[in-house]
C-alpha cells in the first residue's frame, strides 16, 4: 500500500444499513464471497452489473494491501422459477424446453458467463465454485440443522424460520415480502418458511437428483451458498456480495441457516453488500426477448465490452443505473478519449517505477479516498482524468499514476490501443478499410468544395449504419449506429 492510501475503508452494510469501517476478521486478509448466475440462460447487463461491482470490491480490497481471498459460485441446481418453494427448477425447465441434457445446458451458459467476465475485464475470483459438488456437503449440513431448526413434508425438508432470532432482520420488511408470496405449500408453518431439501415428487425422475435421508431430491437453492461460503471461507467471513434482490429472501435465507449452523446470532458473513439494478425500459433484459441485452449484443454493435465496465463505474454500486444506448455510447467515448490520451503518454515514456512527483502522490491520495469512501469510482475516475490534464508532469511520471489507478478501475488503460477499441459491427457489410477510403474521398470532394459529392459519400455510409462524425475533437471520424 503507497503510504498515501492510508484512508480507512468505509462500506456500506445492508445489515445495518450504514456505512461501516472495514475490519478484517483474519488480519491482513479479506474474504469476499459473491452469489453467482444460475446458469440456466445467458447473463444479462443487468447481471453482469453485479460482477463488475464485485470485481471492483475485491479490487479494492486488493489497492488497500488485504490478500483477497474471492469466491464465487455456479448455480446449477436448485433455483427455482420464483422465489417460494412451489416454482420448477430453472435448469430442468430450460432443459425440457431445449431438449438437452441438463449437464450440457449447465455447461453452455457457465462457459459463455465465464467469456462475458473475460471480456469485462472481471479478475479471475479464487475459485469459481460449483453447486452440484457440493450436494453431498449440502446434505451433510442440512442432516446438522434438521433436528432443530427443520421439519418435514411430503415435497421436502423445509426451514422453520421461527426457529432463529429475527429471522428477515437483514430485509427490513421481511414481513410483507412473506406475505406477498405464493403460500403454495401445505403444511408450512410460516410463510417464509423454505425448502433446503426438495423431493423428487413420487413416480418422477428429476436429471439432476441424489439420494439423502429424505429421500431423492435435489437441494433448495438458498442451502448452496450457505455451505460452500462456509467451507471454501469459514464463519464468520468478510463480506457476501448480491444484487439487491437478494436482500430481500436469499440472504436472510441464508442468514437463518447460517445462524443454525453456527449456533450463534451472526448471520455468517460481517458485511453484506448489494449492488442495485440496471433499469432497461425497454425490456430488453428479459431473457425472452429478441434482441436479448447481453454483452455479445454490444459488440456485435461495435461496441467495446469495457465501455459497459466504465459506465458501470461511472454510477455508484448502490445507485440504480438507467440503460441506454446514449449512455452506453458516451461512456465508449469517455473510454476512446482516456485509452488515446493514455497510447500517446505510452508512446513516449516508459512508466516510472514510483510515483514521486508531489501532485500526483495527493492525486493518488485523493484517488485512494474516493474508493475507499464506499467505493466512489465515479468520483476516482474524475481524479484520473486530473491526472491526464497535468500535462506538465514527466510522462513516465504520470504513467505509473494511471496504471496504479488502473489496477483498480480495470479499464486495461496500461494496455489497449485505439485499434482495439474499434471493433467491427457484425451488421455493416463493408470493412473498415472500406470506411476509410470513403471518408478519405469524401475529404478531398470536401477539399475541392464538392459538397454534392461529399453529401453523397455521406449518405452513402449512413445508408450502411456508419454515422459521420465531422469535427469530433478526439478524432474519431466515424461511428456505428446503434
Ligand atoms: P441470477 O443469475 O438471476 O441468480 O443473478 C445473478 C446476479 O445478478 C445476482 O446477484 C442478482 O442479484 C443480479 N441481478 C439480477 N438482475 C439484475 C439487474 N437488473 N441489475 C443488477 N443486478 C442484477
Ligand atoms: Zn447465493
Amino acid at each position: 500500500m503507497t503510504p498515501a492510501n492510508t484512508a480507512p475503508l468505509m462500506l456500506f452494510n445492508s445489515l445495518t444499513r450504514s456505512l461501516e469501517p472495514f475490519e478484517p476478521v483474519h488480519p491482513g486478509e479479506a474474504r469476499v464471497y459473491s452469489c453467482g448466475p444460475t446458469v440456466y440462460n445467458y447473463a444479462h447487463l443487468g447481471n453482469m452489473r453485479a460482477y463488475v461491482f464485485a470485481d471492483t470490491l475485491g479490487r479494492v480490497l486488493s489497492f488497500k494491501g488485504y490478500a483477497l481471498k474471492h469466491i464465487i459460485n455456479i448455480t446449477d441446481v436448485g433455483h427455482l422459477t420464483d422465489d417460494g418453494d412451489d416454482g420448477e427448477d430453472k435448469l430442468e425447465k430450460a432443459a425440457a424446453a431445449q431438449a438437452q441434457s441438463i449437464w450440457d445446458i449447465a455447461r453452455h451458459y457457465t462457459q459463455a458467463f465465464w467469456d462475458d467476465i473475460k471480456a469485462l475485464n472481471i479478475r479471475q475470483p479464487a475459485e469459481w465454485s460449483i453447486a452440484t459438488d457440493y450436494v453431498p456437503k449440502m446434505i451433510e449440513f442440512a442432516k446438522s440443522i434438521a433436528d432443530k431448526h427443520c421439519y418435514e413434508l411430503p415435497s421436502g425438508l423445509y426451514f422453520d424460520v421461527s426457529t432463529v432470532e429475527d429471522y428477515g432482520a437483514l430485509a427490513r420488511a421481511a414481513t410483507e415480502a412473506g406475505e406477498g408470496r405464493i403460500e403454495a405449500v401445505e403444511g408450512k408453518r410460516n410463510a417464509q418458511d423454505f425448502a433446503i431439501w426438495r423431493k423428487t415428487p413420487p413416480g418422477e425422475t428429476r436429471q439432476m437428483e441424489w439420494d439423502s435421508l429424505w429421500g431423492p431430491g435435489a437441494p433448495g437453492w438458498h442451502l448452496e451458498c450457505s455451505v460452500m461460503s462456509e467451507a471454501l471461507l469459514g464463519f464468520p467471513f468478510d463480506i457476501h456480495t448480491g444484487g439487491i434482490d437478494h436482500r430481500e429472501i436469499h440472504h436472510p435465507n441464508e442468514i437463518a441457516q447460517n445462524q443454525a449452523f453456527a449456533c450463534s446470532h451472526g448471520s455468517g458473513a460481517r458485511f453484506w453488500m448489494h449492488n442495485n439494478f440496471l433499469i432497461d425500459r425497454s425490456g430488453k433484459m428479459s431473457k425472452s426477448s429478441g434482441e436479448f441485452l447481453r454483452l455479445p449484443l454490444l459488440v456485435s454493435k461495435g461496441i467495446h465490452p469495457l465501455a459497459y465496465r466504465l459506465m458501470c463505474l461511472q454510477a455508484h454500486y448502490r445507485s440504480e443505473m438507467e440503460f441506454s444506448w446514449d449512455n452506453l455510447l458516451a461512456a465508449l467515448t469517455r473510454l476512446k478519449r482516456l485509452v488515446m490520451a493514455v497510447a500517446t503518454l505510452r508512446s513516449g515514456a516508459e512508466p516510472a517505477a514510483r510515483v514521486e512527483h508531489p501532485r500526483l502522490v495527493q492525486l493518488l491520495a485523493d484517488f485512494a479516498g474516493s474508493v475507499s469512501d464506499d467505493l466512489n469510482t465515479a468520483k476516482a475516475l474524475t481524479v484520473l482524468d486530473e491526472v491526464l490534464a497535468q500535462k506538465k508532469i514527466d510522462a513516465g511520471q504520470r504513467l505509473a499514476a494511471i496504471a496504479a489507478m488502473d489496477a483498480v478501475l480495470g479499464l486495461d488503460l496500461p494496455s489497449l490501443d485505439r485499434a482495439d477499441l474499434r471493433l467491427r459491427p457484425a451488421a455493416v457489410s463493408i470493412d473498415e478499410g472500406d470506411i476509410e477510403d470513403k471518408l478519405t474521398q469524401r475529404k478531398q470532394a470536401r477539399a475541392n468544395k464538392d459538397f454534392a459529392a461529399s453529401d453523397a459519400i455521406r449518405d452513402e455510409l449512413t445508408a450502411l449504419g456508419v454515422e459521420v462524425m465531422d469535427g469530433d475533437p478526439l478524432g474519431w471520424e466515424w461511428r456505428i449506429e446503434v
